[in-house]
């Protein structure tokens, strides 16, 4: 059993803030117990943010993170957290086989348009010739990890009999002024950059330690944050002309419309 339920863009997660609290511990309580019924094995799709805002970096998994209990963020942190922590207990417990997967910042062809997070954000902007917005100074880090690498990165850790958690994601790590440039410079843009406040606890490093998953499951990601930049850019494009050719026409001026000889006014 895969369990990936859940909001994991913060925009949609501090939207649904009880939604996702519930879906991160009960959801997760009510799927190892399913899973405990069917002897299945269990895999908790986990995240990166349950290091919070870091003191190492890179974060290995044996780094036990800081997070702000009570902070914006907690709702999904706090969750996961809890969700690691019930589905050991269910592998102690009742030697279930668990596997933990630490997922950290992914992106792919299928991300809304409005998902809220930094790629569909600085790739519609882009392409839209809008400008780019930076929140804080674009000092932050983060390390992208294109979904292809991601999914043989899950599907070798389902396949492994590894216990504990285990860090996937990409280490190529860059400052988000960093990743706009590039990201306007791939999408041949014009863009200018618009600097915004940045977010409460929006951590300032991120970046997987994955020596783990190098060791053990021989993967590491192999997709470049440019390759992978370029190989999106004509779905999102796509996204856009459909999202325009859906809008409502805009309604008829009162010199076009054939209507205009009978309106009294
Ligand atoms: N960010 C940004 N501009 C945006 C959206 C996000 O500068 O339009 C920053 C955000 O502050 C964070 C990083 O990009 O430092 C990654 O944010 P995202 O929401 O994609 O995921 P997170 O890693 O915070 O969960």
């Amino acid at each position: 059993m895969l369990h990936f339920a859940s909001p994991a863009s913060p925009r949609d997660y501090l939207r649904h803030p009880i939604h996702t609290l519930k879906v991160g511990s009960l959801g997760t309580y009510h799927a190892l117990g399913l899973a405990k019924a069917c002897g299945s094995v269990f895999l908790l799709a986990s995240t990166s943010e349950v290091y919070g805002d870091p003191e190492v970096n890179p974060q290995p998994e044996n780094y036990w993170g800081r997070v702000n209990p009570v902070g914006p963020r907690s709702v999904y942190d706090e969750a996961k957290r809890f969700a690691e922590a019930t589905a050991t207990a269910y592998a102690r417990e009742h030697r279930m086989k668990v596997r933990i997967a630490r997922i950290f910042n992914t992106y792919g062809e299928r991300m809304r348009l409005d998902d809220g997070r930094v790629f569909p954000n600085f790739l519609a902007q882009a392409l839209q010739g809008k400008p780019l917005t930076v929140y804080g100074e674009g000092v932050q880090t983060r390390s992208f990890c294109h979904v292809s690498d991601l999914v043989e990165g899950l599907f070798r850790l389902l396949c492994s009999d590894l216990h504990g958690p285990v860090n996937l994601g990409n280490p190529e790590e860059i400052q988000l002024l960093n990743l706009a440039r590039l990201v306007i410079r791939e999408a041949r843009s014009k863009s200018a950059i618009a600097f915004e406040p940045l977010p409460q606890d929006d951590p300032q490093l991120r970046r997987p330690d994955i020596t783990r998953a190098a060791t053990h499951l021989g993967w590491q990601p192999k997709v470049t944050l440019r390759e992978g930049i370029r190989q999106v850019i004509p779905c999102f494009r796509e996204q856009l002309d459909r999202s325009s050719s859906a809008l409502p026409k805009p309604a008829p001026s009162l010199r076009e419309s054939p209507e205009v000889g009978r309106v009294r006014c």
